[in-house]
């Protein structure tokens, strides 16, 4: 009997852990930004994993429906595409940090090395737009107390979503993509994308003909949220 409460209480632990670590707005391990209560039509668009091939489009589409984002960049995708990032600032939308390498190994690391991941970005990204990022998305949106102690210790925010696309699993129409996320619009809320991905120019065409169409106002994170991009 003993035995069968003692495996039970670990498999109870256990799936804590896995739910704690894999949902970015559990606020187990750290506190993440996952959108604001509000009635305001607002929505902050935030795309991961750039600046990449696809970035200058996304930009263009932002441009032309005078729609604001925040970018959470990849420290080592930066170089070479300096000129990107400097568009981003000078667009109004706004730029933080989504680690180094954005490697699958980075939720294991130890705190040193989470450390120097997050502090080459900061300093790659003040660099070149001279400003040094306050926002955080942790790659994957894996959370864990490494992370959580890495985070507060450098004042980082951590930002995190409540809509998310899946605009990464390619086989998905883009339409069907955009119908998914239009289906979860609620004011305040923040979406998480992807400008790696191929026809991110094209998905977000179709969002925000939507959210012009509903009167949604596209904002930065931190505009939503009120709080301090830079340092
Ligand atoms: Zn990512």
């Amino acid at each position: 009997m003993y035995c069968v409460i003692i495996i039970l209480v670990f498999l109870l632990l256990l799936a804590f852990f896995v739910w704690a670590s894999a949902d970015v707005g559990s606020q187990v391990w750290l506190k993440t930004f996952c959108k604001v209560d509000t009635e305001r039509k607002m929505i902050a668009l935030t795309f991961d994993d750039g600046p990449d091939v696809m970035t200058e489009k996304v930009l263009d589409v932002l441009e032309r429906h005078n729609a604001k984002a925040t970018f959470f960049l990849i420290g080592s995708k930066i170089s070479g595409r300096e000129h990107v990032v400097q568009r981003m600032i000078e667009g109004g939308h706004a730029v933080g940090n989504h680690s180094w390498s954005h490697s699958g190994a980075f939720p294991f690391y130890n705190a040193t090395k989470m450390s120097d991941e997050l502090v080459r970005t900061s300093d790659a990204i003040e660099r070149v737009t001279g400003l040094k990022p306050l926002l955080f998305r942790p790659p994957f949106g894996v959370t864990d107390p490494t992370i959580g102690k890495v985070v507060k210790r450098l004042g980082l925010k951590a930002v995190g979503w409540n809509i998310r696309s899946l605009d990464t699993i390619a086989a998905t129409p883009r339409r069907n993509v955009a119908d998914k996320v239009i289906g979860k619009l609620t004011p305040g809320g923040i979406i998480l994308l992807h400008d790696r991905c191929d026809e991110a120019d094209k998905l977000l065409e179709m969002l925000l003909n939507h959210l012009d169409s509903e009167g949604y106002a596209c904002v930065t994170v931190d505009e939503m949220l009120q709080i301090d991009a830079y340092e």
